[in-house]
C-alpha cells in the first residue's frame, strides 16, 4: 500500500490524482524507498544544478510534463540516481530536500527563496549572453566599433549609460544588427546618466524607452512633470 497520507506541497495542497500518479511511479522506481511517497521524497535533494535550455523542449522526469526550458537537477542520497525535474516538480514537493552551498538543507521559506534566485540567474545569465552576442556581431560588421570598452564596462556595471545604449541602437540598426531591447538594461543611478537621459531627443528617447524598467520610465515622467 502507497502512503500518501503525509504528501504535502509548498504552493498547493489540491494536487491532480494522475498527476501524483505519475510522480510516485517515477520517483518510487529510482528510489530506495518502495513505497511510502513521503520518504521516498526525502531521499532527493536539489544542490544548486539548473539548467536553462533556451527552449521549452524538455520533459519533466518526474511528472512527465513537456514543453520545459528550466531543469532543475535532484539526486537521491541512496541510489545515486539523478532526475531532471521542472519548475512546477521542484516548487511544489516539499520533500525534496533544498541545499545551500554548502550542502545543508534550508528551511522551506529559505528554499523557496533558493529555487527563486536560481531562476533569476538562469533568465539572467541568458539575457547577458544575448546582449554580448549582439555586441560581437555588431564588432564584425564595424571596425571601429570598440567592443572590448562595452564589454569592459558591461561586466563592471551589468547596464549601459543612456548615451552608450543610444550609441548602441543608432549603430544596431545602421548595421541590421538583430538585438531585443529587453536584453539591455541602463543605469540612470549617477545624476550625470539622469541627465543624459533628460537631455536626449524625443525620437532618441523613444527608442531608449523599452530598454528602461518601469520605475527609470516612471522616474523620468515625474522629474518631466516637475520641470514643465
Ligand atoms: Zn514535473
Amino acid at each position: 500500500m502507497i502512503s500518501r497520507s503525509k504528501t504535502r506541497t509548498r504552493r498547493s495542497p489540491a494536487l491532480s490524482a494522475k498527476y501524483l500518479d505519475r510522480v510516485e511511479i517515477r520517483l518510487l522506481v529510482q528510489s530506495k524507498e518502495q513505497s511510502d511517497f513521503d520518504k521516498a521524497f526525502r531521499e532527493w535533494s536539489y544542490a544548486g544544478n539548473a539548467f536553462d535550455l533556451k527552449e521549452s523542449i524538455a520533459e519533466c522526469e518526474l511528472c512527465g510534463h513537456s514543453g520545459l526550458r528550466f531543469q532543475y537537477e535532484i539526486a537521491n542520497s541512496h541510489t545515486s540516481s539523478r532526475l531532471l525535474v521542472g519548475s512546477r516538480c521542484i516548487n511544489r514537493f516539499r520533500g525534496i530536500r533544498v541545499q545551500d552551498a554548502d550542502g545543508a538543507d534550508l528551511d522551506e521559506e529559505r528554499a523557496t527563496k533558493r529555487l527563486a534566485s536560481d531562476r533569476r540567474r538562469l533568465i539572467e545569465n541568458h539575457r547577458h549572453r544575448r546582449v554580448i552576442s549582439s555586441l560581437v556581431q555588431l564588432a564584425s560588421n564595424e571596425d571601429e566599433f570598440d567592443i572590448d570598452s562595452f564589454i569592459k564596462w558591461l561586466l563592471a556595471h551589468q547596464a549601459f549609460t543612456p548615451k552608450q545604449m543610444t550609441t548602441l541602437i543608432w549603430r544596431f540598426e545602421k548595421h541590421g544588427v538583430a538585438f531585443d531591447s529587453a536584453d539591455f538594461k541602463v543605469t540612470i543611478r549617477r545624476n550625470k546618466h539622469k541627465q543624459q537621459l533628460f537631455d536626449l531627443p524625443d525620437w532618441q528617447l523613444q527608442k531608449l524607452w523599452p530598454c528602461l524598467s518601469p520605475s527609470q520610465q516612471e522616474s523620468y515622467q515625474r522629474r518631466r512633470r516637475e520641470v514643465f
